[in-house]
Protein backbone atom coordinates (compact mmCIF):
# COMPACT_ATOMS: atom_id res chain seq x y z
CA UNK A 1 0.00 0.00 0.00
CA UNK A 2 1.59 3.43 -0.85
CA UNK A 3 1.53 6.04 1.51
CA UNK A 4 -0.42 9.62 0.75
CA UNK A 5 0.98 12.97 2.25
CA UNK A 6 -2.00 13.84 4.41
CA UNK A 7 -4.96 12.06 6.20
CA UNK A 8 -7.86 14.11 6.98
CA UNK A 9 -8.42 13.37 10.73
CA UNK A 10 -11.10 15.26 12.93
CA UNK A 11 -11.24 18.16 10.47
CA UNK A 12 -7.75 18.71 9.91
CA UNK A 13 -4.96 17.35 7.53
CA UNK A 14 -2.67 15.67 9.56
CA UNK A 15 0.85 13.72 8.12
CA UNK A 16 -0.12 10.46 7.51
CA UNK A 17 2.47 9.26 10.40
CA UNK A 18 0.90 10.89 12.59
CA UNK A 19 -2.94 9.72 12.16
CA UNK A 20 -2.98 8.06 15.45
CA UNK A 21 -5.70 7.13 17.89
CA UNK A 22 -5.86 5.83 21.41
CA UNK A 23 -5.23 2.12 21.88
CA UNK A 24 -8.66 1.91 24.13
CA UNK A 25 -10.79 3.47 21.75
CA UNK A 26 -14.33 1.56 21.78
CA UNK A 27 -14.59 0.92 17.86
CA UNK A 28 -11.37 -0.75 18.28
CA UNK A 29 -12.78 -3.51 20.79
CA UNK A 30 -16.32 -3.73 20.04
CA UNK A 31 -15.99 -2.97 16.24
CA UNK A 32 -18.35 -0.60 16.00
CA UNK A 33 -17.35 1.94 13.47
CA UNK A 34 -19.21 3.11 10.17
CA UNK A 35 -16.86 2.80 6.49
CA UNK A 36 -16.89 3.78 3.02
CA UNK A 37 -14.56 2.81 -0.19
CA UNK A 38 -14.66 5.03 -2.61
CA UNK A 39 -12.59 5.76 -5.69
CA UNK A 40 -11.69 8.62 -7.55
CA UNK A 41 -10.67 8.11 -11.62
CA UNK A 42 -8.21 9.68 -13.71
CA UNK A 43 -10.65 11.26 -16.81
CA UNK A 44 -9.94 12.48 -20.69
CA UNK A 45 -6.40 12.70 -20.06
CA UNK A 46 -6.67 15.16 -17.33
CA UNK A 47 -7.00 18.15 -19.73
CA UNK A 48 -9.14 20.99 -18.10
CA UNK A 49 -11.91 21.11 -20.84
CA UNK A 50 -13.36 18.74 -23.25
CA UNK A 51 -15.13 18.50 -26.48
CA UNK A 52 -18.64 19.86 -24.81
CA UNK A 53 -16.25 22.27 -22.62
CA UNK A 54 -17.35 20.50 -19.32
CA UNK A 55 -14.49 20.44 -16.55
CA UNK A 56 -12.58 17.13 -16.32
CA UNK A 57 -10.07 15.86 -14.53
CA UNK A 58 -9.76 13.54 -11.36
CA UNK A 59 -13.83 12.35 -10.74
CA UNK A 60 -15.20 10.80 -7.57
CA UNK A 61 -17.27 8.39 -8.47
CA UNK A 62 -20.76 8.84 -6.59
CA UNK A 63 -19.13 10.33 -3.91
CA UNK A 64 -22.72 12.09 -2.41
CA UNK A 65 -24.57 8.60 -2.33
CA UNK A 66 -21.56 6.82 -0.35
CA UNK A 67 -21.26 10.07 2.20
CA UNK A 68 -25.03 10.01 2.39
CA UNK A 69 -24.55 5.94 3.24
CA UNK A 70 -21.58 6.85 5.78
CA UNK A 71 -24.38 9.17 7.74
CA UNK A 72 -26.55 6.37 7.93
CA UNK A 73 -24.31 3.23 8.54
CA UNK A 74 -23.18 6.02 11.68
CA UNK A 75 -26.56 6.75 12.65
CA UNK A 76 -27.63 2.70 12.52
CA UNK A 77 -24.63 2.42 15.16
CA UNK A 78 -26.24 5.23 17.16
CA UNK A 79 -23.55 7.79 16.03
CA UNK A 80 -24.40 11.37 15.11
CA UNK A 81 -21.39 12.68 13.06
CA UNK A 82 -20.41 16.21 14.27
CA UNK A 83 -20.11 16.69 10.39
CA UNK A 84 -23.02 17.66 8.04
CA UNK A 85 -22.91 15.83 4.35
CA UNK A 86 -21.46 18.75 2.90
CA UNK A 87 -18.60 19.15 5.14
CA UNK A 88 -18.05 15.69 5.03
CA UNK A 89 -17.83 16.05 0.98
CA UNK A 90 -16.17 18.73 0.89
CA UNK A 91 -13.28 16.99 3.20
CA UNK A 92 -13.10 13.95 0.92
CA UNK A 93 -12.77 16.88 -2.11
CA UNK A 94 -9.66 18.55 -0.06
CA UNK A 95 -8.04 15.30 1.32
CA UNK A 96 -7.62 13.82 -2.23
CA UNK A 97 -6.63 17.12 -3.38
CA UNK A 98 -4.34 17.94 -0.57
CA UNK A 99 -2.45 14.41 -2.18
CA UNK A 100 -2.36 15.73 -5.48
CA UNK A 101 -3.92 12.24 -6.28
CA UNK A 102 -4.86 11.37 -9.73
CA UNK A 103 -6.60 7.92 -9.19
CA UNK A 104 -7.37 6.27 -5.77
CA UNK A 105 -9.32 4.18 -2.98
CA UNK A 106 -10.64 6.75 -0.70
CA UNK A 107 -11.64 5.54 2.73
CA UNK A 108 -13.45 7.52 5.21
CA UNK A 109 -13.85 5.97 8.42
CA UNK A 110 -16.18 7.48 11.55
CA UNK A 111 -16.21 5.25 14.74
CA UNK A 112 -16.37 5.85 18.73
CA UNK A 113 -12.58 7.05 20.58
CA UNK A 114 -11.60 6.40 24.21
CA UNK A 115 -13.35 7.74 26.33
CA UNK A 116 -13.85 4.85 29.04
CA UNK A 117 -14.28 1.02 28.37
CA UNK A 118 -17.78 -0.27 28.21
CA UNK A 119 -20.29 -1.63 25.71
CA UNK A 120 -22.31 1.29 25.10
CA UNK A 121 -20.28 4.66 24.17
CA UNK A 122 -22.07 6.86 25.88
CA UNK A 123 -18.62 9.05 26.72
CA UNK A 124 -16.52 7.90 24.15
CA UNK A 125 -16.11 10.71 20.97
CA UNK A 126 -16.77 10.30 17.64
CA UNK A 127 -13.89 10.42 15.38
CA UNK A 128 -13.76 10.83 11.60
CA UNK A 129 -10.85 10.03 9.15
CA UNK A 130 -10.43 10.37 5.14
CA UNK A 131 -7.76 8.65 4.30
CA UNK A 132 -6.92 7.98 0.16
CA UNK A 133 -4.20 6.21 -2.10
CA UNK A 134 -3.16 5.05 -4.92
CA UNK A 135 -4.88 1.95 -5.52
CA UNK A 136 -5.48 -0.82 -8.41
CA UNK A 137 -7.79 -3.91 -9.09
CA UNK A 138 -9.07 -5.42 -5.91
CA UNK A 139 -9.77 -8.82 -7.52
CA UNK A 140 -7.23 -8.28 -9.95
CA UNK A 141 -8.32 -8.42 -14.20
CA UNK A 142 -8.78 -12.12 -14.63
CA UNK A 143 -12.05 -13.60 -13.99
CA UNK A 144 -12.81 -14.81 -10.59
CA UNK A 145 -12.87 -18.59 -9.45
CA UNK A 146 -15.36 -18.30 -6.62
CA UNK A 147 -16.75 -21.08 -4.20
CA UNK A 148 -19.63 -21.37 -1.56
CA UNK A 149 -18.29 -20.96 1.70
CA UNK A 150 -19.90 -22.48 5.03
CA UNK A 151 -19.77 -18.97 6.81
CA UNK A 152 -23.32 -17.83 6.52
CA UNK A 153 -23.86 -14.28 5.42
CA UNK A 154 -25.27 -12.27 8.47
CA UNK A 155 -29.04 -12.40 9.53
CA UNK A 156 -30.77 -8.97 9.17
CA UNK A 157 -31.58 -9.66 12.68
CA UNK A 158 -28.27 -10.06 14.31
CA UNK A 159 -26.84 -7.02 12.63
CA UNK A 160 -27.74 -4.13 10.69
CA UNK A 161 -27.05 -5.45 7.16
CA UNK A 162 -27.76 -2.68 5.07
CA UNK A 163 -25.47 -0.32 7.32
CA UNK A 164 -21.28 -0.64 6.41
CA UNK A 165 -19.93 -1.16 9.36
CA UNK A 166 -16.35 -2.54 10.47
CA UNK A 167 -17.57 -5.37 12.93
CA UNK A 168 -19.64 -6.55 9.94
CA UNK A 169 -16.36 -7.21 8.38
CA UNK A 170 -15.56 -10.31 10.46
CA UNK A 171 -17.73 -12.11 8.96
CA UNK A 172 -16.67 -11.21 5.32
CA UNK A 173 -13.05 -11.80 6.78
CA UNK A 174 -13.83 -15.43 7.93
CA UNK A 175 -15.67 -15.69 3.99
CA UNK A 176 -12.65 -14.65 2.39
CA UNK A 177 -10.03 -16.61 4.14
CA UNK A 178 -12.42 -19.80 3.74
CA UNK A 179 -12.22 -18.89 0.19
CA UNK A 180 -8.48 -18.13 -0.24
CA UNK A 181 -7.25 -21.19 1.95
CA UNK A 182 -8.88 -23.49 -0.53
CA UNK A 183 -7.50 -21.47 -3.31
CA UNK A 184 -10.22 -19.81 -4.81
CA UNK A 185 -10.57 -16.20 -5.43
CA UNK A 186 -13.09 -15.15 -3.66
CA UNK A 187 -16.15 -16.46 -1.66
CA UNK A 188 -19.92 -16.36 -2.37
CA UNK A 189 -22.30 -16.04 0.70
CA UNK A 190 -25.15 -17.69 1.09
CA UNK A 191 -28.13 -16.28 3.54
CA UNK A 192 -29.70 -17.99 6.19
CA UNK A 193 -32.32 -19.11 4.22
CA UNK A 194 -29.88 -20.23 2.12
CA UNK A 195 -29.85 -18.39 -0.66
CA UNK A 196 -27.42 -16.48 -2.53
CA UNK A 197 -26.54 -13.64 -0.77
CA UNK A 198 -23.42 -11.67 -1.86
CA UNK A 199 -19.42 -11.87 -2.02
CA UNK A 200 -17.69 -10.42 1.27
CA UNK A 201 -18.02 -6.93 -0.27
CA UNK A 202 -19.40 -7.80 -3.33
CA UNK A 203 -22.50 -8.06 -4.52
CA UNK A 204 -23.33 -10.82 -7.06
CA UNK A 205 -25.40 -11.12 -10.53
CA UNK A 206 -26.54 -13.77 -12.35
CA UNK A 207 -26.96 -13.31 -16.57
CA UNK A 208 -29.51 -15.60 -18.37
CA UNK A 209 -30.47 -14.28 -22.23
CA UNK A 210 -31.53 -10.96 -21.85
CA UNK A 211 -32.57 -10.84 -18.07
CA UNK A 212 -29.66 -10.00 -15.29
CA UNK A 213 -30.66 -10.84 -11.91
CA UNK A 214 -29.57 -10.03 -8.59
CA UNK A 215 -30.72 -11.03 -5.32
CA UNK A 216 -33.66 -8.72 -3.51
CA UNK A 217 -32.61 -6.30 -0.65
CA UNK A 218 -32.72 -7.86 3.12
CA UNK A 219 -29.49 -10.22 3.56
CA UNK A 220 -26.95 -8.27 1.14
CA UNK A 221 -25.13 -4.59 1.80
CA UNK A 222 -27.35 -2.32 -0.84
CA UNK A 223 -24.39 -1.21 -3.27
CA UNK A 224 -23.67 2.07 -4.89
CA UNK A 225 -22.17 -0.02 -7.71
CA UNK A 226 -24.65 -2.96 -7.54
CA UNK A 227 -27.76 0.20 -8.10
CA UNK A 228 -25.44 1.74 -10.63
CA UNK A 229 -25.28 -1.41 -12.55
CA UNK A 230 -28.62 -2.10 -12.45
CA UNK A 231 -29.30 1.04 -14.25
CA UNK A 232 -27.08 0.83 -16.37
CA UNK A 233 -28.06 -2.76 -17.82
CA UNK A 234 -31.81 -1.55 -17.96
CA UNK A 235 -30.61 1.33 -20.12
CA UNK A 236 -28.38 -0.90 -22.40
CA UNK A 237 -31.76 -2.92 -22.69
CA UNK A 238 -31.33 -5.92 -20.17
CA UNK A 239 -34.45 -6.94 -18.20
CA UNK A 240 -33.41 -6.34 -14.30
CA UNK A 241 -34.57 -8.01 -11.91
CA UNK A 242 -34.08 -8.57 -7.88
CA UNK A 243 -35.17 -11.71 -6.63
CA UNK A 244 -34.78 -14.58 -4.33
CA UNK A 245 -31.46 -16.52 -6.27
CA UNK A 246 -29.75 -19.97 -5.53
CA UNK A 247 -27.44 -21.61 -6.18
CA UNK A 248 -29.02 -23.80 -9.02
CA UNK A 249 -29.81 -20.63 -10.57
CA UNK A 250 -26.34 -19.42 -10.56
CA UNK A 251 -24.92 -22.62 -11.78
CA UNK A 252 -27.43 -23.29 -14.82
CA UNK A 253 -27.22 -18.89 -15.84
CA UNK A 254 -24.93 -18.07 -18.54
CA UNK A 255 -22.60 -15.37 -16.75
CA UNK A 256 -22.03 -14.47 -13.20
CA UNK A 257 -20.25 -11.54 -12.37
CA UNK A 258 -19.59 -9.44 -8.78
CA UNK A 259 -19.81 -5.81 -8.34
CA UNK A 260 -18.42 -3.39 -5.80
CA UNK A 261 -16.31 -0.08 -5.12
CA UNK A 262 -13.41 -2.62 -4.67
CA UNK A 263 -14.26 -4.90 -7.29
CA UNK A 264 -15.83 -2.79 -9.94
CA UNK A 265 -17.12 -5.41 -12.21
CA UNK A 266 -15.60 -8.19 -11.86
CA UNK A 267 -16.56 -11.49 -14.31
CA UNK A 268 -17.10 -15.09 -12.19
CA UNK A 269 -15.19 -17.91 -14.33
CA UNK A 270 -16.32 -21.02 -12.04
CA UNK A 271 -18.51 -21.45 -8.96
CA UNK A 272 -16.35 -24.46 -6.83
CA UNK A 273 -14.69 -25.32 -10.41
CA UNK A 274 -17.91 -25.65 -12.22
CA UNK A 275 -17.54 -23.50 -15.38
CA UNK A 276 -20.00 -20.70 -16.72
CA UNK A 277 -21.44 -21.65 -19.66
CA UNK A 278 -20.88 -18.45 -21.84
CA UNK A 279 -17.16 -17.88 -20.05
CA UNK A 280 -16.31 -18.10 -23.43
CA UNK A 281 -12.74 -20.17 -23.08
CA UNK A 282 -11.39 -22.23 -25.56
CA UNK A 283 -11.31 -24.62 -23.42
CA UNK A 284 -13.55 -26.64 -21.33
CA UNK A 285 -11.48 -26.82 -18.63
CA UNK A 286 -13.31 -25.05 -14.85
CA UNK A 287 -9.35 -23.44 -14.51
CA UNK A 288 -9.86 -21.45 -17.98
CA UNK A 289 -10.11 -17.84 -17.37
CA UNK A 290 -12.41 -16.00 -19.60
CA UNK A 291 -15.46 -13.70 -19.25
CA UNK A 292 -19.03 -13.82 -21.15
CA UNK A 293 -20.08 -11.17 -23.47
CA UNK A 294 -22.31 -9.40 -21.24
CA UNK A 295 -20.41 -8.93 -18.65
CA UNK A 296 -17.78 -7.64 -20.40
CA UNK A 297 -20.47 -4.86 -22.18
CA UNK A 298 -21.48 -3.98 -18.68
CA UNK A 299 -17.77 -3.90 -17.35
CA UNK A 300 -16.51 -1.31 -20.37
CA UNK A 301 -19.46 0.33 -20.18
CA UNK A 302 -18.86 1.23 -16.43
CA UNK A 303 -15.40 1.58 -16.57
CA UNK A 304 -16.28 3.98 -19.65
CA UNK A 305 -19.02 6.02 -16.84
CA UNK A 306 -16.30 6.35 -14.40
CA UNK A 307 -13.80 7.81 -16.81
CA UNK A 308 -16.23 10.16 -17.46
CA UNK A 309 -16.16 9.23 -20.84
CA UNK A 310 -20.30 8.81 -21.25
CA UNK A 311 -22.25 11.75 -20.99
CA UNK A 312 -25.47 10.33 -20.14
CA UNK A 313 -23.84 9.44 -16.51
CA UNK A 314 -22.09 12.36 -15.79
CA UNK A 315 -23.96 13.32 -12.65
CA UNK A 316 -22.44 10.29 -10.99
CA UNK A 317 -19.05 12.29 -10.51
CA UNK A 318 -17.37 14.75 -8.90
CA UNK A 319 -14.78 16.46 -10.67
CA UNK A 320 -11.73 17.27 -8.63
CA UNK A 321 -10.12 20.26 -10.47
CA UNK A 322 -7.30 22.41 -8.92
CA UNK A 323 -4.31 20.86 -8.92
C1 LIG B 1 -19.18 -2.29 0.40
C2 LIG B 1 -19.82 -3.59 0.16
C3 LIG B 1 -20.34 -3.95 -1.07
C4 LIG B 1 -20.20 -3.09 -2.31
O1 LIG B 1 -20.83 -1.87 -2.17
P1 LIG B 1 -20.46 -0.65 -3.12
O2 LIG B 1 -21.31 0.45 -2.62
O3 LIG B 1 -20.79 -1.06 -4.49
O4 LIG B 1 -19.00 -0.41 -2.95
C5 LIG B 1 -20.99 -5.17 -1.18
N1 LIG B 1 -21.12 -5.99 -0.13
C6 LIG B 1 -20.62 -5.68 1.08
C7 LIG B 1 -20.80 -6.63 2.19
C8 LIG B 1 -19.98 -4.48 1.27
O5 LIG B 1 -19.49 -4.18 2.47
Amino acid sequence: MQATKYIWFNGKLVPWASAKIHVLSHSLHYGTGAFEGIRMYETEKGSSTDADHQPVGPAIFHLKRHMERLIFSAKSLGMKLPYTLDELMQAVVETVRKNKLKSCYIRPIAFFGFGEVRVLPTNCPVEVVIAAWPWGAYLGDEPARITVVKTLRIHPQTLRVNAKVSGHYVNSMLAGREATDRGFTEALQLDYEGNIAEGPGENFFIVKGKTISTPKLGSILPGITRESVMTLARDLGYKVVERTLTIKDALSADECFFTGTAAEVTAIASIDNKKMKKANGSSTDADAYSIGPVTKQIREEFLKITRGENPRYKKWLTFVNGY
